[in-house]
This record gives C-alpha cells, structure tokens and sequence, in this order.
C-alpha cells in the first residue's frame, strides 16, 4: 500500500500568535515524530511538497470580495478576522499552499500515482465558509479541492467528506448544503459544549442537498466506543448507499483525551480503528481511493503526534498492533453512550437512507 504524505515548510510560517492553540509546534512535533520513528524510511510511504492552489480554484468556492480582504489584510502584513482567528503577513500564501497540497492529494490519489494521501498543512480550513473565514480557517481548503477534483475529471462525480473533527464543520457543511454531489458527515462535540454551537442532527442539507449532510452531535467523554458505533451503524450505512467515487477525511485530531480545548475521551488507537475503517470503505465504494487532509489537534507535544502516527499507520498498512498513548487514559466513571443521538439520526434521515 503506497501512502503520500503532503508537507511543506512553509506550513510553519503562518502564526495567530505564539502561544495561540493552532501554531506552528503542530506540525514540528509530528514531523520530528514521524521522523525518529523512520516512517519516511519506509518504501511506501512518499514525502511530496505541494504547490499553491490557483486563485481559479480558490474563487470557485470564496466570494471575490472575501478573497481580496484576506489577500490584503496579509499583504499590509495582518489584521483580525474574528477574536480568534488572527491573519499574518503569511496568511495569504500559507493559505493558498495549504489548498493547493489537498488539491494535490486528491490529484495524486485520483491519477493513482499513491493509494492514498495523508495532507498535513496548517491553516486548516472546515471553519472556513464562501465569505468569511474564523475558528483559526480561511480558506476551506476542502471544499476548493472537491471543486477543482469534479472540475478536472469525469470519473469524479461524487465525493463523501466524512468530517470527525471534534468542532463542528460548519464552513464545510454550508458550502456544499444544497449539492448531493457531495455527501457531507460529520461527528462532533454538541455545540451546546463546544464551538462553534451548530451541527444539529436536524441539519440535513437542502434543496437538492436534503438528505445529504448528516450530522451527529456527541457528549463530552463519549470516548472511542461511541464513536466507532457512530461510524458503524450511521457513516459506514449511508456512505455505501451513497458510494461516492472518492472519500475525503477531514482528520481532526482534537478528540484525543490529552486535547486542551476538547473533552472526548478518544484514544491513538481509537483513531487508528477509525481510519482503518474509512481505509476499509474506500476499497469498498471508490477503489481504494482515500484522502485525509489534518484538521484540529491541539495536543501539540502530546496527542497530536500520536494520533497522526495511529492515521498514518492505518494508512499505509503497517502493523498498527501497538499504537502507543502519550499518557494513560482513565476512562470516567460514567461514559455517556450514544443510543439517543444515534437512534435520533436514524429517525431524521430514515426518509433519505436505509438506516
Ligand atoms: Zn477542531
């Protein structure tokens, strides 16, 4: 199994600020882990450096007027967007570098040059909507890849962006609410605990898009048992009914037990079973074609670069028997489990899907 895995370094030149949760630090720790444990000595495993995306590419998905007050915010050499989401003189063309490397995983593993592609860029971007970016995104670099993918090939006529962030997609789930050419997913922390405060189970999409995005809220400590029985009786169902012809992972790593902004309670090896089976699924529905573009994860020594190693591992195929944990996990007490959510959203989209 051949995996790619797209860095660049200037992903490190964009700050908020240099103690603000989405720094630079992410992507060093994982790639001075990655590196001490040899996984780009492996034969299949390929480090490639991706190019900016065109501002073609970007503008199929971003108003014009968005696009030219971030590109100018940047260049005057920064301002705010929002309290949280800070733009430096970097940001214009991080931002564009960090579309352009999942334009380039989705390139890649479409034209079979890998099997599948790991993106690791920073900004991330499913916070990001046509006209505004926030929650430390600007461009969503998702979306300009799913639209510059159904652009430039025929076999490409449906995309599954399974979304397991511990936030919200909310920037992700509008752009793309009215179109079934791409089925939206998403499993996240409930907005009544955790930014951004949406991702209701009643947000089904629209138009011709009803049906076509699901969303599955979650209690804090939910843990790796709840979400595997989410991707099991709701993701996996409605994914094959759906067999789409490429399956995206928006990998949010900010579910890990030791994230500091989250409280979910998800293991490394939690996250390497989820992997395993979207990897599963995508041999399934689309041969094998499988993307995975790094989210959240602000466990910046601790759980990031283990839950990248765990996704990595399940990747590429490797022996992932003894995925190692920055700390030990004390499960609580009480875990909630998700009977309620679970049964709610098979009721609510019972009249889309054979659930
Ligand atoms: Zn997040």
């Amino acid at each position: 199994m051949t995996l790619e895995i797209v860095y660049h370094d200037d992903y490190l030149l964009h700050e908020h600020s240099p103690t603000h949760p989405e720094r630079r630090e992410r992507l060093m720790y994982t790639m001075d882990q990655m590196q001490e444990e040899g996984v780009f000595d492996l034969d299949m495993v390929e480090l490639v450096e991706p190019e900016a995306a065109s501002e073609e590419a970007l503008a199929r998905v971003h108003t014009p007027d968005y696009l030219d007050r971030l590109k100018e915010m940047s260049m005057r050499g920064g301002g705010s967007l929002s309290g949280d989401t800070h733009v430096s003189e970097h940001t214009w063309h991080q931002s564009r570098l960090a579309a352009g490397g999942v334009v380039r995983g989705c390139r890649d593993v479409v034209e079979d040059s890998c099997e599948s592609s790991f993106v690791m860029a920073r900004p991330g971007g499913h916070h990001a909507f046509a006209d505004r970016g926030h929650g430390f995104c600007f461009t969503n670099n998702t979306a300009v890849a799913v639209r510059e993918i159904q652009e430039s090939y025929d076999e490409v006529d449906r995309v599954l962006v399974w979304d397991w962030d511990a936030h919200h997609f909310d920037g992700t789930q509008e752009i793309f609410y009215s179109d079934p050419s791409v089925l939206t997913m998403s499993v996240h922390q409930t907005g009544r605990t955790l930014f951004p405060g949406t991702g209701y189970v009643d947000e089904v999409g629209e138009d011709e898009g009803e049906g076509f995005n699901v969303n599955v809220p979650v209690l804090p400590k939910t843990g790796d048992s709840g979400y595997l029985r989410v991707v099991e009786e709701v993701f996996e169902p409605v994914a094959r009914e759906y067999d789409p012809d490429l399956v995206f992972v928006e990998a949010g790593q900010d579910c890990h037990f030791t994230d500091p902004i989250t409280d979910l309670g998800v293991t490394a090896d939690g996250y390497r079973r989820m992997m395993e089976r979207a990897v599963d699924l995508a041999e399934d529905v689309s041969g094998g074609d499988l993307v995975a573009s790094l989210c959240g994860g602000y466990g910046i020594e601790g759980g990031l670069p283990y839950t990248n190693l765990a996704v990595v591992a399940s990747m590429a195929g490797l022996d992932t028997s003894n995925i190692r944990e920055p700390a030990v996990y004390q499960p609580p007490q009480r875990q909630p489990d998700v009977d309620d959510v679970v049964a709610k959203v098979k009721s609510t989209h019972d009249e889309y899907w054979n659930l």
